[in-house]
């Protein structure tokens, strides 16, 4: 096994039982479980308040069935990758065995949950379970955290927060994890970055990784998702550190071409994207030559960004990259076209701001607004025209959208908008085992070594809606629980 880069000669500037790196709900359910356990805990993020993707997220899921759960989770896992090993099994069982009683966790915090939430619109929210049709749907129930002045995420966030203060586990804010500090192939410690300078913190029992995904790498995903032309969603400090500190020492990775994703456009202004949900199905999605492409309104959200990674072998090119949204009046009217509460920037709800800014671009007719959005005019044209012909029919004879969702889009004006495929959260990263240790290359535990959360995700492609955050509080939990239990470190 390697040794981290700063695996020589540690003296110390701080002593905890625990680090936990990264403040999300992964992170604080982490710290919260170990403090519990009597453990002196320390957490370092890289931003001046925390929450990462974890306060941005709606909703969570607590399966009521256990063996219903487990079924249905293989079942995804077996479509998607063909087979499922013993070690994933064991992790699979062990998510959902502390899933399940994550309601009742969150009372225990003095939280309340309600229900939901149901998001109209396109791409499709869940409601409950994201494929119905897969054996043990039934039991993925979805909740979030209410009785705040917030509902979902930023309540969640608030609520551990509390925690974790009432705990006297310490927070470093505007601090960034920047390296493992191993010392005869254990990690004893965190190398961290704070104010300018650098500071080794140790670890007498175990760190717990919890710093998120790789949403804003151009590295990582150009390496693993093939593409660094997809955009992040969440937050924008989710660099993949933590994929790069376990991949120093050796970590196997799995779920690395994984994420979830919505179509978002992509301001060159700000370092994130917008989620593009339309509210009535008056649309349609082209390519760049201005053709459709899918049946616009049958995808599950959070893998809705799926086909226009497209790439085309005999053109070499990302004809889907970026795609075009064309639609009317009736979806201009009906809501603001990013609904998802923007963290980062509000978009206005009458949908004018973008069109201001030229985001949303407008025109008279189809073939102007092909020219302004960069389309090849008459192919847009006969797009529309045959797309409106098909709803008149009430067959959508090239992609098979439902009859009841064939609208037209009538005009003028005629409005589009570009959109990419976008991030929501990365799944992948370093393999973890039922009880949260990061796994070797070799299949063996790193010692001392935990994760949590989005940071190496057991989903993959087929993603249920609302499992992220189960997940960061499942083996948060199990993470904490496991580390507080190490006996300390003499090195
Ligand atoms: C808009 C949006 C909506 C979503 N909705 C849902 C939903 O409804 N349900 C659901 O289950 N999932 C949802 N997801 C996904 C889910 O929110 C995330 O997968 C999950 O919250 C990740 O939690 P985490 O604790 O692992 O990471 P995060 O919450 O992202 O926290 C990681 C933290 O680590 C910090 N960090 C990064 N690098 C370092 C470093 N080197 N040193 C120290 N700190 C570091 C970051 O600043 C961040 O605060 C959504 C995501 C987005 C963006």
């Amino acid at each position: 096994m390697n040794r981290g880069a700063a695996s020589l000669r540690p003296s110390w500037d701080y002593v905890y039982d625990v680090v936990v790196v990264g403040l999300g709900a992964a992170g604080a359910a982490a710290a919260i479980t170990a403090a519990e356990k009597g453990c002196k805990v320390l957490v370092v993020e890289k931003t001046g308040e925390g929450g990462g993707n974890s306060k941005m997220s709606a909703a969570f899921i607590c399966p009521d069935s256990k063996d219903e759960a487990v079924k249905y989770i293989t079942h995804l896992k077996l479509i998607e990758r063909g087979k499922v090993d013993e070690e994933e099994r064991k992790v699979i069982e062990a998510y959902v065995e502390e899933a399940v009683g994550l309601v009742d966790w969150i009372k225990q915090l003095g939280g309340e949950v309600e229900p939901g939430p149901v998001i109209p619109g396109y791409p499709k929210q869940p409601v409950g379970p994201s494929f119905p049709e897969i054996p043990g749907s039934g039991s993925m129930k979805r909740y979030r955290v209410s009785g705040m002045e917030v509902r979902g995420g930023e309540s969640l966030f608030k609520l551990l927060m509390s925690k974790v203060r009432e705990l006297g586990v310490d927070v470093f804010f505007n601090t960034a994890a920047k390296d493992l500090i191993c010392v005869d192939n254990e990690v004893v410690g965190v190398l961290a970055e704070r104010g300018g300078v650098e500071v080794r913190i140790k670890a007498l029992k175990a760190v717990v990784l919890a710093c998120g995904g790789f949403e804003y790498s151009e590295e990582l995903k150009r390496t693993f998702l093939g593409t660094s032309l997809v955009h992040g969603l969440g937050n924008p400090a989710n660099t993949g550190d933590g994929v790069k500190m376990a991949m120093k020492l050796g970590a196997a990775l799995w779920n690395m071409d994984s994420f979830a994703g919505y179509p978002g456009f992509k301001p060159e202004t700000t370092p994130y994207a917008f989620p593009i949900r339309m509210w009535v199905p008056a649309f349609i999605y082209v390519d760049k030559h201005g053709n459709r492409f899918m049946n616009e309104t049958a995808i599950e959200a959070h893998i809705s960004c799926l086909p226009l990674l497209y790439f085309d072998p005999v053109k070499l090119e990302y004809p889907r990259i970026p795609s075009h949204v064309i639609f009317d009046e009736k979806n201009m009217e009906a809501g603001p076209l990013s609904p998802h509460r923007a963290v980062y920037g509000e978009w206005s709800a009458d949908n004018l701001a973008e069109l201001e800014k030229g985001w949303i671009v407008k025109a008279d007719t189809v073939e102007r607004l092909a020219e302004r959005l960069g389309l090849p005019p008459n192919s847009l044209k006969t797009t529309v025209s045959r797309y409106n012909d098909m709803c008149s029919l009430g067959v959508d004879m090239d992609f098979g959208r439902r009859q009841d969702e064939l609208m037209p889009i009538e005009g003028p004006p005629f409005y589009g908008i570009k959109i990419w495929p976008c991030v929501l959260n990365t799944q992948g990263g370093p393999r973890r085992n039922s009880r949260a240790q990061v796994l070797h290359a070799s299949g063996k535990p790193i010692k001392r070594l935990y994760s949590a959360g989005e940071l190496g995700s057991m989903w993959g492609k087929l993603y249920q809606s609302a499992g992220n955050v189960a997940e960061c509080l499942a083996f948060g939990r199990i993470a904490g629980r496991n580390a507080s239990e190490e006996a300390p470190s003499t090195a």
